[in-house]
C-alpha cells in the first residue's frame, strides 16, 4: 500500500450543518420566526492579537468564539488550533454543538472557538503566550456562568490549565470552573481525556448489538490518532475488537492480525505520528476508507466523507467520532448501501457529557471516582441512543435527521419558552 496523500482542506462545514437543520427544521415543522433565530449564530467574536515568538518576533494571530446559541444555559464548546480555522467553520461547531448539548439533555447552548495556527510549528512557550493572549481577548466573554471552553482538535489539557490560570489572575481568584478538560490537578473530571473515545466505543458496542454484529474480533478502521481517535481505539480494543488500520495527518498504518493501540501510542509519543509503525504496512486515507471492515470511525476533521468516497464504504457501522466527517450528499449513499450510521453529536457526546460532569464539580467543590463518572457516562450514552432509536422508528426517519429533530425541538422549546428578549 502506499504511503498517505494528505486531503485537501475539508470543504465547507457551514453548508453541511445548515443544510442537515434545514432538514430536520422542516420535519418537526419549526416556525419561520425561530428558523431564523436558530440557523445564525447569536454572537460571535474575531481578535487579532500579537504573540512573541521564541526569536524575538512579533507575530499576529486570529482567533475567533461563537455562541450559537444560548437558550438553555452557558454556551459550551470546545478550542480548536489549526491552520484551516476561520469563522465559518467555528459557526458551523458552534451550532453541532449547541444541538449535542441539547441531545444529551445538558444545560449548556453551544459555541466554538479556535486560533487559525498550526500548533506543531510552535514552541511550548510560543503555544502558551498565544493561550494566556488569546484567554485575556476573551475576558468578559468566557467565565462558568458565560461560556466554558474545552479541549478540540491541536488544543489538550496543558492549553485548558493556561486558560484557566490567565482567566483566574484577572479575576483575582481561581476559577476552575471556566474551562472543563483541565489536568486533574486543577479540578479536572477523572477520565475526561477519554472520554468523548470511551462515549463513542459504548454507542458502538449498543449499535452492534442492536445490529448483530460480534465486536469481540471486528474489523476496525480509524482516521485519526488524537485525543479522541487514540481513546476509541484503546475503548474498541479492551473489548476485543480489531483495530486494523489507523491514519493520521503524517500518514497511516494497516496490519490485517490487528493493531496494538497500547505499542501505537508509545510510538506515536516517540515520533509524533503513526506513521511507519514497526511491524505495519503503510496505508492512505482513500485506501482506509475503503477497506474490508465492520467499523468506519472517522475521528480527525470534518467533511471527509462525500458522495464519491461513500460508494467505496465497505463498513456495517459509520460511527462519527469527529464533528461533521461527513457531507450531506454523502448520507444518501450511506443509507442505500446499508451502512448504519452513528451521527456524531450522538456518538462524539461523551466529551460534553463529562465535562458537564467536571463543571458541575467543579461549581459544587465535591470530585467523583473515575467509577462514578464512567457509570454515569455510560447512562447517559444508552439513555440518548435509545432516545434517538425511538425516535427514529416513532417518526420512520434515519438517526441522522433523528438527533437533529430531538436536539432542534429541545432547543426551539427552551427558546421559544424564554422568548426573544432571552
Ligand atoms: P486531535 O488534534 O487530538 O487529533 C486529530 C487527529 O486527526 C490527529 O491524529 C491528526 O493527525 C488527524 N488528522 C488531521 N488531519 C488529518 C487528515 N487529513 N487525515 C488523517 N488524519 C488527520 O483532535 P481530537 O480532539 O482528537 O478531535 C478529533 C475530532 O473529534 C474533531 O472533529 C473534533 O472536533 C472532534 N471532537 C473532539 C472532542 C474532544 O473531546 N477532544 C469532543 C468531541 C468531538
Amino acid at each position: 500500500m502506499s504511503t498517505i496523500d494528505l486531503s485537501p482542506l475539508p470543504p465547507a462545514p457551514l453548508a453541511a450543518a445548515l443544510e442537515q437543520f434545514e432538514r430536520a427544521a422542516e420535519y418537526v415543522h419549526l416556525e419561520p420566526a425561530l428558523r431564523e433565530m436558530l440557523r445564525v449564530p447569536r454572537r460571535e467574536w474575531t481578535v487579532h492579537f500579537p504573540v512573541e515568538m521564541d526569536d524575538g518576533s512579533v507575530r499576529v494571530f486570529t482567533g475567533f468564539r461563537v455562541h450559537h446559541n444560548v437558550s438553555r444555559g452557558p454556551a459550551k464548546g470546545g478550542m480548536r488550533y489549526h491552520p484551516s480555522t476561520d469563522l465559518d467553520d467555528v459557526r458551523a461547531l458552534a451550532m453541532l454543538m449547541t444541538w449535542k448539548s441539547a441531545l444529551m439533555g445538558l444545560p449548556f447552548g453551544g459555541a466554538k472557538g479556535g486560533v487559525a495556527c498550526d500548533p506543531r510549528a510552535l514552541s511550548n512557550g510560543e503555544l502558551e503566550r498565544l493561550t494566556r493572549r488569546f484567554t485575556v481577548e476573551l475576558d468578559g466573554i468566557i467565565g462558568p456562568e458565560r461560556d466554558i471552553p474545552a479541549p478540540d482538535v491541536g488544543t489538550n489539557a496543558q492549553v485548558m490549565a493556561w486558560m484557566m490560570d490567565t482567566h483566574s489572575m484577572l479575576a483575582g481568584h481561581s476559577v476552575p470552573g471556566v474551562v472543563t478538560g483541565k489536568p486533574v490537578s486543577l479540578g479536572g473530571a477523572e477520565g475526561r481525556v477519554e472520554s468523548t473515545g470511551r462515549g463513542a466505543a459504548i454507542c458502538i458496542e449498543e449499535a452492534a448489538g442492536r445490529i448483530g454484529l460480534d465486536l469481540p474480533g471486528a474489523r476496525v478502521v480509524i482516521q485519526g490518532f488524537g485525543n479522541v481517535g487514540s481513546a476509541v481505539a484503546r475503548s474498541l480494543h479492551e473489548r476485543g475488537a480489531r483495530i486494523v488500520a489507523i491514519t493520521d495527518v503524517a500518514g497511516g498504518v494497516f496490519r490485517g492480525d490487528g493493531l496494538d493501540p497500547e505499542r501505537l501510542s508509545r510510538y506515536f509519543q516517540e515520533t509524533g505520528s503513526v506513521a511507519a509503525a514497526p511491524g505495519t504496512e503503510p496505508i492512505s486515507n482513500a485506501e482506509l476508507f475503503r477497506l474490508d471492515c465492520d467499523i468506519l470511525v472517522p475521528a480527525a476533521l470534518e467533511g471527509q466523507i462525500t458522495a464519491a468516497n461513500a460508494r467505496e464504504i465497505r463498513a456495517k457501522i459509520l460511527a462519527e467520532a469527529a464533528n461533521g466527517p461527513t457531507l450531506p450528499e454523502a448520507d444518501p449513499v450511506l443509507r442505500e448501501r446499508g451502512v448504519v450510521t452513528i451521527p456524531d453529536i450522538l456518538c462524539n457526546a461523551g466529551g460534553v457529557a463529562v465535562s458537564y460532569f467536571e463543571w458541575v464539580q467543579n461549581r459544587g467543590g465535591l470530585p467523583w471516582t473515575l467509577e462514578e463518572i464512567n457509570v454515569r457516562l455510560r447512562t447517559m450514552m444508552l439513555q440518548s441512543f435509545d432516545d434517538v432509536c425511538r425516535l427514529a422508528a416513532e417518526h420512520q426517519v434515519d438517526p441522522r435527521l433523528a438527533v437533529q429533530m430531538l436536539a432542534i425541538g429541545r432547543v426551539a422549546e427552551a427558546t421559544r419558552t424564554r422568548g426573544l428578549l432571552a
